[in-house]
């Protein structure tokens, strides 16, 4: 036989309430009032050891010593012990007198008080005289609504939970509409909770149940009533002879369930018993073993949480309301709504009270409308201060600041997600700022201010500042500076550095992604320098070197003969060296050049004048206006030979010329075409005088020697350039010279390096 064990033993009330008596009894006789315990051995076992119960206060005289019981009693019984001389001890279960107390109050508030229990108990008996005429029912139809407007109700606490709660939905059904206020107090203690439950999972699995206990005993009766909702067999055993009427041998899974008072003695007794009758049995205290759970595992989830014995400290603790204070979050339900606000009634771990919001504190947004509050609508609330009234008694409430919580709380986890969040800091403290998201605080380290030291943090109070959370650190160590203490839930540290350094890194790749090269950018001129001039793009310098300045054959020796300090231009982009963060951008690339400019200014053909800009060995250049210049070759200068341009012109002279080619980038130009013809024939092009008749032709040879030797000297110059171009096309080979104009560029672009 398999025996399922639930938990045994007395229920921490019972167990002190014993102990108490005990430990004051000492060599004299004390007394209980009433049965210290329901449970006859024990109480046997109490009077063997001179403690007694008595029914009748008057049977007590002054210095006796009396023990109330976990049960408790009325306030003028105790009263009157008092009175009397009785030095009263008092054992009453925590619990029970935790419903004393809310009675009482309750009561002298203006409530109807109702227990929820057996009007002939003694625990119930001990509650009602707590307050004045409560009403004692086992059901809601035994309940009086006309009795009061507000009713505080509570319960035996070891009434069945199951019940308890029905009759608990019945009456908020029927104080809704009666329009009555109703406030539980979840009064059933955890002993009888945890063992109802038990009750419930052993009765599920088992082929029989016995229910050990007194039959006097209010909840091993209940344990009784509810084992038999899931099993036929179940016993209730006050002493072992009871078991005789138990077909043991019949049975292979037992459950063995014990109420609060029942005395672990018993207990073993018992199971000694039937190990002593079915040798086969085996005791199983941890139900988990068992494969008949998997029928009821979730069941037996729920008794396990609340299975492991709590002190009475720990399970005062547990089960006890929170104090109520600011800005403690609840959850309530609507009693009424009218043009001031709203009455609601609070569920605080099974303490009921009720509490007010004002209308101005009902809605976030949008006007109040009591319509919009029906009777028993779950609310969530917070409370808030009561202002300066000292007489306001009633709790507070706001549902409006409740949901604007949950708005940053929503917020927060956005923010703890990484989302930027804009705030101003409020407040200095050392080491950063501080700023408030509802409840929660935002402390922004000074390093996090900006990339930059912080001279003055108070510069930044009371300005938004974009900011995102830093993940968390382990610092568990307190600290002074604030940017070093742990953190807690509500806590979050912000940078708004990192926001700065994430935009910096994204307009650095936007940067650097729209500057292609070829394309054209615009740059405003910061600065000069001999060799270019220095151009902002916003997010970083290019340089425009001076050979990019202009097209113009002219030497550029300076920027500023082209640009402008702070003028904004265009520019295209040469080259972009993102490693060394090198950009390079011309100017003249964006201006027409110059032979386009002549193509439609000066066409070949067109007489202009010009300026001679620079002489060379074999001709000038005459700009005819600023950046377009073309080249007079040495033979087109005048009709006559000359040896070098500089015979027939100086720079900055002012010359007419006729435009004879454009192409390739170059125009020619002749200021012989335009000499008159006359001029050619009086013009001599050499000063050469050739003597007497006789002596003409011997200087006529020397002349033609001279020119042969020029001959040889151009031809030998035409090799020697027609070897290092030798793919100059023939066309452009002036007429009068064996250089090419190509020839005549290039070295004079030499020449300007
Ligand atoms: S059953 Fe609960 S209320 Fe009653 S004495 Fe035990 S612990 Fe206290």
């Amino acid at each position: 036989m398999l025996i399922y064990r639930g938990s045994t033993g007395f229920c921490a009330g019972v167990r002190n309430a014993v102990d108490t008596a005990l430990a004051h009894k000492k060599d004299r006789v004390i007394y209980t009032l009433g049965n210290l315990i329901h449970n006859d051995c024990v109480i046997k076992s109490l009077e063997a050891v001179g403690v007694f119960a008595v029914f009748d206060v008057n049977s007590l005289n002054a210095k006796d010593t009396v023990v109330i019981s976990s049960h408790g009693a009325p306030k003028k019984t105790v009263e009157r012990l008092i009175e009397k001389g009785v030095k009263v001890i008092d054992a009453t279960c925590p619990f029970v007198k935790k419903i004393h107390e809310r009675v009482e109050k309750d009561c002298a508030d203006g409530y109807g008080v109702v227990i929820i229990g057996d009007r002939e108990h003694t625990e119930v008996k001990g509650i009602a005289g707590w307050c004045q005429d409560a009403q004692i029912i086992t059901d809601e139809k035994e309940m009086d609504f006309s009795f009061s407007d507000k009713f505080s109700i509570v319960c035996q606490t070891t009434f069945d939970l199951d019940k308890y709660r029905e009759i608990k939905k019945n009456i908020q059904l029927l104080a809704t509409k009666l329009y009555k206020i109703v406030v539980f107090y979840d009064s059933i203690c955890y002993t009888t909770v945890e063992r109802q439950k038990e009750a419930v999972l052993l009765s599920s699995m088992s082929d029989a149940v016995l229910v050990l206990g007194d039959k006097s005993s209010s909840n091993t009766n209940k344990l009784v009533q509810i084992a038999k909702k899931k099993c036929n067999f179940v016993y209730l055993i006050s002493n072992v002879s009871d078991l005789k009427s138990v077909q043991i041998q019949n049975i292979s899974k037992l459950g063995l369930l014990s109420g609060a008072s029942t005395p672990t003695e018993l207990i073993t007794e018992v199971i000694n018993t039937m190990i002593e009758t079915n040798n086969d049995t085996v005791i199983i205290e941890d139900v988990k073993e068992s494969e008949a759970l998997t029928q009821v595992e979730e069941q037996k989830t729920e008794v396990k949480k609340e299975k492991k014995e709590m002190s009475m400290k720990d399970a005062m603790k547990k089960y006890a309301p929170r104090q109520y204070r600011e800005g403690m979050r609840l959850k309530g339900r609507v009693v009424s709504a009218d043009n001031t606000g709203i009455l609601v009634a609070l569920d605080n771990a099974g303490k009921n009270d009720t509490g007010f919001i004002d209308k101005d504190e009902a809605e976030m947004e949008g006007a109040y409308s009591p319509e919009n509050y029906k009777p028993d609508m779950e609310l969530d609330v917070i409370i808030i201060p009561k202002g300066n009234d000292k007489n306001n008694k009633s709790i507070n409430l706001s549902k409006k600041a409740y949901d604007a919580l949950k708005v940053d709380d929503e917020r927060v986890k956005g923010i703890l997600a990484g989302d930027e969040f804009e705030l101003s800091c409020t407040q200095e403290v050392k080491g950063g700022l501080l700023g408030k998201i509802g409840t929660y605080t935002v402390f922004v380290p000074a390093s996090q201010i900006r990339m930059g030291f912080v001279q003055n943090l108070s510069e930044y109070l009371n300005k938004p500042l974009r900011l995102k959370a830093l993940p968390p650190k382990d610092e568990p160590e307190e600290s002074e500076d604030e940017s070093k203490r742990p953190r807690n839930p509500k806590r979050i540290v912000a940078s708004q550095r990192i926001v700065l350094e994430e935009e910096k890194a994204q307009r650095e790749e936007d940067f650097w992604n729209s500057i292609p090269e070829g394309s054209v950018v615009s740059g405003k001129v910061k600065r000069f320098a001999t060799f270019g001039a220095f151009v902002s793009l916003k997010y970083m310098d290019a340089l425009v070197h001076n050979s990019e300045l202009s097209w113009s054959r002219k030497k550029i020796n300076s920027p500023d003969e082209v640009l402008t300090i702070n003028t904004t231009y265009d520019f295209q982009v040469l080259s972009v060296d993102r490693e060394n963060g090198k950009i390079s951008l011309g100017y003249k690339q964006l201006q027409p050049k110059p032979e386009e400019i002549a193509m439609t200014k000066y066409p070949v053909g067109t007489i202009t004048k010009g300026k001679v800009v620079r002489l060379v060995k074999f001709g000038a250049f005459v700009e005819l206006e600023p950046g377009i210049d073309g080249l007079v070759h040495i033979s087109q200068i005048n009709h006559g030979w000359i040896k070098s341009a500089n015979e027939a012109l100086k720079v900055d002279d002012e010359v007419e010329v006729k435009v004879m080619g454009i192409e390739n980038d170059r125009i020619t130009l002749s200021i012989k075409e335009l000499l008159p013809e006359e001029e050619v024939a009086q013009a001599p092009m050499f000063d050469i005088n050739l003597g007497t008749d006789e002596e003409k032709p011997s200087r006529i040879s020397q002349f033609n020697k001279r020119m042969e030797g020029q001959d040889r000297n151009d031809k030998r110059d035409r090799r020697k350039f027609r070897n290092e171009d030798g793919d100059e096309p023939r066309e452009y080979i002036s007429s009068s010279s064996v250089v090419t104009l190509a020839d005549l560029f290039k070295q004079n672009e030499k020449i300007d390096d």
